[in-house]
């Protein structure tokens, strides 16, 4: 156990280390490799956006939005911050006028600031900005009235609410923007598709991205605060189920590609905005009845997103549950009919699945179609992917309504442990792929031998080989005592034996088997190893 050190990663996020790194990459590279064969191409999107791309699209009232997301007021004017906070230093009284005149003149200073700060843009120019920087400005007019020099008549209390006063109303201007990590990417996929003007390209548009996503959860097994997504996006004019399998049979490829093992896919719909709201306030009507029976957050629920309380794993909630009324029995006859036509063209693809009417996903932009993908080895936390449909969204966000989107992310980190527990550990080291360590250890004593070693190493690396070459000469012994700890399959000895001889001397260090080869020898050696 290594000591405990100073720093540590903050709580929920992680270091990924090699050799999992290299289970990392295999799974990485797959999802490139089978996404393009389907004609997705990646987009890499920033880390940071607007609070308000997840506000709008994720819905204010989801945990993602109202309590999970990493934001900040991003400024660049802490001399505005300074000045403001100049403005909570010290109370001033009465009773010691130079106090006041002080008070009063940090409440000019700032509001002179936040006006040029509107001027050059320095702060964003909202319109609560701006009638909060005239208020402080009309206020600061009555205030200096009110306590004129020299004569500071005014009573303490009349003071103290011009001071709370001055103090909110600062406060409350925006000095940046409000940003935040993103919580996930399909938002800013589609923001990107609106601000790059996609829609006029040909046919659908299909993206694929991959990177962490953060959210302030309670960390578990499978649960982090910084997680990684590997996500597609087909975003285009049309709403065909053939594309809604087509997204899912890719999914399914990729998986069975890795040996995912265990993988279920469950399906539903969802409705539309047609269906769904007659069939949320029927939902509704029914919760009410049993309201008393069920747990704090499901009764909340009924208020806020009756949807979610069919999420509920809660023991005693779920024969109350299984009792509710069911969307697939309120779907309108254009949702049915989508539902119906996306099961066909997944039979057409020969990819078996499971209907779950209790499938409603946590987002507020999903419509219709909606599916999630299980695997075995991962407890609670078994979703390794969440996908569906979300025709509104790109309208919603301020581009087309006609275009029309789905899409799915699968959790990297799920999907990791995933084939961990099923044996899939890291992928053999090297290119060669023989071993954990490199193909070649490349011992050289004496300066002239080092000349030859870096020379030698630079070929062999060329020709793809793995060789790991001591930067300061060690003695023998302990040099190939490193390349056995370095699990290395073999050592290349370069001495000034060799140099005369012009060869090397290449020990196999599974058998301890040596011979003498010349550069040209020792290439087609370690080749047909
Ligand atoms: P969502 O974006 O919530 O639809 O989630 C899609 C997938 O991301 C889920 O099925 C999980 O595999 C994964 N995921 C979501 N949240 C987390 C998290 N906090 N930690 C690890 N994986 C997550």
């Amino acid at each position: 156990m290594a000591e405990k050190a100073k720093f540590q990663a903050i709580k929920g996020v992680r270091d990924i280390l090699p050799p999992e790194s290299a289970l990392w990459n295999r799974v990485e590279q797959a999802a490139r490799e089978v996404f393009g064969t389907f004609g997705f191409a990646e987009i890499r999107l920033p880390i940071l956006e607007h609070v308000e791309l997840f506000a709008r699209s994720i819905g204010e009232e989801t945990d993602v939005v109202s309590k999970e997301m990493y934001r900040f007021e991003d400024y660049e004017s802490p001399d505005l911050d300074a000045q403001r906070k100049t403005l909570s230093l010290r109370h001033p009284s009465v009773e010691r006028p130079f106090e006041v005149r002080f008070f009063a003149h940090n409440v000019d200073v700032l509001t002179t600031m936040m006006e040029d700060g509107l001027k050059t843009g320095q702060i964003p120019k909202t319109p609560e900005n701006r009638i909060l920087v005239l208020e402080l400005r009309s206020t600061f007019y009555d205030f200096s009235k009110t306590f004129a020099p020299p004569d500071y008549k005014g009573v303490q209390n009349r003071l103290d609410s011009y001071v709370k006063h001055f103090q909110e109303t600062a406060l409350a201007v925006m000095l940046g923007d409000q940003l935040t990590l993103r919580p996930e990417a399909t938002a800013s996929v589609v923001r990107a598709y609106i601000e790059h003007g996609m829609q006029v390209l040909p046919g659908n548009v299909k993206l694929y991205y991959m990177g962490p996503m953060f959210r302030r959860e309670r960390p578990q097994k499978g649960r982090y605060r910084q997680f990684y997504q590997i996500g597609a996006e087909v975003l285009g004019s049309s709403d065909a189920p053939g594309i809604d399998a087509e997204v899912i049979e890719m999914l399914m490829r990729l998986f069975e590609r890795l040996k995912l093992k265990g993988a279920v896919l469950s399906l539903n719909s969802i409705g539309d905005k047609n269906c769904r709201p007659a069939y949320v306030e029927k939902l509704r009507a029914e919760l009410q009845k049993v309201r008393e029976q069920l747990g704090a957050d499901c009764q909340r629920r009924i208020e806020t997103n009756p949807l979610r309380v069919l999420d509920s794993k809660l023991e005693h909630e779920q024969p109350i549950i299984e009792k509710l009324p069911r969307i697939a029995e309120n779907l309108c006859a254009d949702c049915r009919a989508h539902y119906d036509e996306v099961k066909r063209q997944l039979g057409l693809r020969g990819i078996a699945y499971k209907e779950n009417w209790r499938l409603v996903r946590g987002l507020d932009y999903y419509m219709r179609t909606t599916f999630e993908i299980t695997a075995t080895g991962l407890g609670s936390q078994n979703a390794v992917c969440g996908g569906g449909r979300y025709d509104g969204l790109v309208e919603l966000l301020g581009g087309p309504a006609t275009t029309k989107g789905i899409g799915f992310a699968i959790g990297t980190d799920r999907l990791i442990l995933s084939l961990q527990e099923a044996g899939e550990g890291a992928a053999p080291g090297g290119p060669a792929g023989k071993a954990d360590g490199p193909d070649v250890y490349l011992a050289w004593f004496g300066a002239a031998a080092q000349v030859a070693a870096i020379g030698l190493a630079r070929r062999l690396r060329d020709a793809g080989f793995v060789v790991e070459l001591p930067a300061v000469e060690m003695k023998f012994g302990k040099s190939l005592g490193l390349a056995d700890r370095l699990k290395a399959l073999h050592a290349v000895i370069v001495g000034d034996d060799e140099l005369a001889a012009g060869i090397v001397t290449v020990k196999r260090l599974s058998d301890g088997t040596q011979q003498k080869l010349s550069e040209q020898e020792l290439f087609s050696y370690l080749g047909v190893v």
